[in-house]
């Protein structure tokens, strides 16, 4: 926070920290609001699962994931946390601060550590699938679930991606009704998306984001 060292895009730019205090804090309180009042919240986020106890990277500076989870952990709101990791990428810093901390309470699911190429999802995403539903059934005893809908793995993202907007859209409702089943507390964030249009802004990742806001409200529940 005082430009002594590097945030996690590798520069000093004091805009960048600033922006720090709000990710997390967004994280965390949407968090709390999602287990306070058992819903669905979510967290406009990203920029988490590749910081570790030590290390930022890859546009990662704090991981609000896990500092969410350790905070809520602590104050006594939940025992047990799943983080339900759907950006396309591996998130090594969330598995780096669970393996340092020894922490056995959080229950940790990573696409990308199963699907870096096509011939993984198997035929129409089968796979995919496959691992989607038995991740959703380990965490849905938890008292909270972290999703991160990313939108890299869409298949024209440029570091992404196999899914297409149809098969995305599959995953948020599976993911949505699961928790609706369950009635489980569930925060979901951004996380990745780096296609651009044909001005080189960023609205395709918008209409992704979009896709998984309504899917999300389509599930809401509410226990009171
Ligand atoms: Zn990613």
């Amino acid at each position: 926070m005082n430009l002594v060292i590097d945030n996690g895009f590798h520069n000093r730019d004091v805009e960048i920290v600033s922006s720090l205090f709000y990710t997390t804090g967004s994280m965390l309180a949407a968090a709390a609001h999602a287990v306070i009042y058992k819903r669905i919240t979510c967290s406009p986020t990203s920029g988490f699962h590749h910081a570790g106890y030590r290390f930022g990277g890859d546009f990662c500076t704090f991981n609000g994931l896990m500092v969410t989870a350790l905070k809520l952990q602590a104050l006594g709101k939940v025992k047990s946390v799943g983080i339900l990791d759907c950006d396309a990428h591996y998130g090594n810093g969330t598995a780096d601060i669970i393996e340092e901390l020894g922490l056995t309470w959080v229950k940790h699911h990573i696409a990308g550590e199963f699907f870096a190429s096509i011939e993984d999802f198997g035929s129409n995403g089968s796979e995919y699938f496959k691992w989607l539903e038995m991740s959703i059934n380990d965490v849905s005893t938890c008292d909270l679930v972290i999703y991160q809908a990313g939108a890299d793995p869409h298949i024209e993202d440029s570091l992404g991606g196999f899914l297409t907007d149809q098969q995305l859209m599959s995953r948020d409702c599976m993911v949505f009704k699961g928790a609706r089943r369950a009635k489980l507390p569930l925060v979901w964030n951004l996380a990745g998306g780096y296609r651009r249009d044909a001005e080189g802004g960023i609205s395709p990742v918008f209409h992704t984001h979009r896709a998984t806001a309504k899917v999300a409200i389509e599930n809401q529940f509410d226990m009171y």
